[in-house]
């Protein structure tokens, strides 16, 4: 079963959404006409439903089967993009200064508008498929705030997919794992307070910056030293803002940054693990049993889907990028090459999980 052939016929035109919404972006929750372009285009795909402003800004779209009653699946892209200045040059590049998609959210919501499109088509399955876009994803909490506004019981959802674009990784190939696959986040924030004063006379003073300097490589040692070596652990310090000027000792010192681990309930695993075998099934339907990475090792990026594995047993996994740079890279652009296949692992997860 490789991709579907409606799949491949709508590459173009799914191309297309994603370049449009690759020039027109938005970041975190704001992603109000990004919402909209998912809420028109489900209307006009004839969704039996299409429920705006779960979590502020997050869209769902239900699409009920013809092949009778069943259960309740959601199948999750993210919508927003990062501050950052793009330099890919490509002609449907972001003309608004310090924000891109510059890690396929454009790619990932066009997809599951396609899957959309073709299930609403066709509804070849028993049961409902809910396709969830949400804001929000580089940090701003936008799965929790559609968690925690009652998604999973206003729509009666029993299990969540996700899907995220990984560079390097070839074009029709997938990867996934057992077992949490990308990181629990924690961000923190630290404000050192010293005494500011003139850069000639330190010793009136108390440099919040040396303080800070070594506060960035006490926080090296939680990993290395307080850290148990079998269980993963990252802690990157990401900002350091202090001072701004040549001749002055600020008053504080700011650094921040994030905690990352894989820790998560034994209890879970059972069930994380069927829905990862079955998902990894699917994937290798579509694009070929050796096209499938089934126990990659984790990667210790975030992801925000995680809140929805949480409140919901369920499975997520890569999509070839093929190579290209780096995701949050100001060069990194989402391969349109991916589209049949992703849009095809959608339509198969929905099909295999509401078999009727
Ligand atoms: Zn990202
Ligand atoms: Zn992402």
């Amino acid at each position: 079963m490789p991709i579907l052939n409606r799949a491949a016929e709508m590459q173009e035109e799914v191309a297309g959404w994603r370049r449009h919404l690759h020039q027109n972006l938005e970041l975190n929750l704001d992603v109000v006409e990004t919402a909209a372009v998912g809420t028109e285009k489900g209307k006009a795909f004839g969704c039996d439903e299409v429920v705006t402003g779960l979590g502020r800004t997050g869209v769902v779209g239900v699409i009920r089967g013809r092949l009778g009653n069943g259960a309740v699946i959601g199948l999750r892209a993210d919508m927003d993009a990062l501050p950052i200045n793009e330099i890919t040059g490509k002609p449907y590049a972001s003309t608004t200064p310090n924000k891109m998609h510059a890690c396929g959210h454009d790619g990932h919501t066009a997809m599951l508008l396609g899957a959309a499109n073709y299930l609403a088509e066709t509804r070849n399955f028993a049961g409902t498929v809910a396709v969830i876009f949400q804001p929000a994803e580089e940090g701003g909490g936008g799965g929790n705030e559609m968690v925690k506004d009652g998604m999973m019981e206003r729509f009666g959802i029993e299990r969540v997919f996700g899907m995220h674009n990984m560079p390097s990784l070839p074009v029709g190939h997938f990867a996934i794992r057992p077992g949490p696959i990308m990181a629990a986040t924690a961000e923190f924030t630290i404000t050192v307070k010293g005494r500011g004063g003139h850069a000639a006379m330190p010793n009136g003073t108390i440099d919040p910056i040396v303080t800070a300097s070594q506060l960035v490589g006490a926080l090296q040692t939680i990993v290395s030293r307080n850290a148990d070596p079998v269980e993963a652990l990252v802690v990157s310090v990401t900002k350091f803002h202090a001072g701004d000027a040549y001749n002055v000792i600020p008053e504080q010192a700011e650094i921040a940054g994030t905690v990352r681990t894989l820790k998560k309930e034994v209890a879970r695993m059972a069930e994380e693990r069927l829905q990862t075998v079955f998902a990894s099934d699917v994937a290798a339907a579509v694009a070929g049993d050796a096209q499938v990475i089934r126990a990659m090792p984790p990667v210790m990026g975030g992801e925000d889907f995680s809140y929805m594995l949480e409140a919901r047993p369920g499975a997520f996994i890569f999509i070839g990028n093929g190579e290209s740079a780096g995701l949050h890279h100001p060069a990194y652009d989402f391969n349109d090459e991916a589209i049949p296949h992703g849009v095809s692992y959608w339509v198969r997860i929905a099909e295999t999980a509401l078999a009727a």
